[in-house]
């Protein structure tokens, strides 16, 4: 028997997540079990767990989008029982039961061997967000980053404090974007450079173009503040666009796109092949301070995460928050 948060959906449609205690048997297909160790929770586990189910594909459903741990038994000669693994991705969480749970059942092409230098925990502490904040940098780095400040929209939560620690590690001056005057200090240790309030920035566009700013930009916030930001970028400047924690619209026009040359990079962490998952991992115990990872933990059981996927789709979670499945 192991334990596992337990999404269920009545005859009315009305969904509840309870720990339950499950069997082997009941996992679904996969070649690779895992003892997961760690969790995390994300934007995409908040609308999974909560009301309504979000993405949730089938019922009952074992949330969670990613999950660090140990292989228990493999049908899969890359995996051998004891090798430590990390999945992100491949709709984990969503449509296969994920890592909410002491044992997971996957398949191989979806994991990724634990890089050296991390271990279960931290892994997860960069988890889904983590990765994708590297992937976003990545993919920065390959159009060129300008000189001058990068911005990090959406900055005290959990893609956001990641690409602030990365970037400011990779010694860019950064400047992140909150709503929450109160994690100004939080972002300053993470090596944030300058803080704008959320309310300087997100409004509608007034002027299509403004002041060239920014030498690059992580935005996981999207609408209004994706417009806004768009025509404030340095010519040929790019923007990572990772979410759409402040809305899915964009009520942009096309100039800062014509007359100043931005490129607007969609960032995709679920369906990523496994040479770039294996290479943002390995750049993350590379280039990811892990003091500064440390500061941006909370931990959390499996019992929490009721509440917990209440508040980060309120916007009330600062950093990561870890799952540790077995506490
Ligand atoms: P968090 O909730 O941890 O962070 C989002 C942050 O956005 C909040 O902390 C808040 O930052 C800011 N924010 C929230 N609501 C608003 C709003 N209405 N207007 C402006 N800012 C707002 O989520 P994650 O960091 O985990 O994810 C961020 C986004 O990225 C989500 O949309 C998520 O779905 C997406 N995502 C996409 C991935 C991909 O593969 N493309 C992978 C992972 C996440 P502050 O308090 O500092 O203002």
């Amino acid at each position: 028997m192991f334990k596992a948060l337990v999404v269920k959906k009545n005859d009315e449609g009305k969904t509840s997540a309870a720990v339950e205690e499950l069997t082997l048997d009941q996992l679904p297909e996969g070649d690779v079990t895992v003892a997961v160790e760690y969790s995390t929770v994300n934007y995409k586990d908040g609308l999974c767990i909560g009301p309504g189910g979000g993405l949730v594909r089938n019922y009952p459903h074992v949330p969670g989008i990613d999950f660090a741990g140990t292989v228990e038994a493999s049908d899969d000669a890359r995996y051998k029982p004891g090798d430590k693994v990390v999945l992100t991705g491949w709709r984990v969480g969503e449509a296969h039961w994920g890592g909410y749970a002491q044992k997971a059942r996957v398949k191989a092409d979806w994991l990724v061997p634990l890089p050296g230098g991390l271990d279960t925990r931290q892994a997860m502490a960069v988890g889904t967000a983590g990765f994708t904040a590297m992937l976003s940098v990545m993919a920065l780095e390959d159009q060129g980053i300008k000189d001058g400040p990068v911005l990090v929209t959406g900055a005290a939560g959990g893609v956001g404090s990641v690409a602030v620690a990365l970037l400011a590690a990779l010694g860019h001056q950064v400047a992140g974007v909150t709503g929450r005057p109160e994690t100004a200090d939080y972002l300053k240790s993470l090596g944030a450079g300058r803080i704008v309030a959320r309310e300087d920035i997100n409004e509608t566009v007034k002027r299509p173009l403004e002041g060239e700013t920014w030498g690059g930009c992580v935005d996981a916030v999207g609408g209004a503040m994706l417009a806004r930001v768009l025509g404030q970028m340095q010519y040929g400047a790019s923007i990572a666009a990772v979410g759409l924690a402040g809305g899915a619209g964009l009520p942009a026009t096309v100039i800062p796109f014509l007359l100043r040359g931005v490129n607007l990079l969609g960032i995709d962490s679920v369906m990523q092949p496994y040479e770039n998952r294996l290479r943002a991992w390995e750049r993350i115990a590379k280039d990811l301070p892990m003091d500064k990872l440390d500061q941006m933990v909370h931990p959390a059981t499996l019992s929490d995460l009721p509440q917990l996927g209440s508040d980060i789709l309120q916007g009330q979670v600062k950093g990561r928050v870890v799952v540790d499945v077995n506490a």
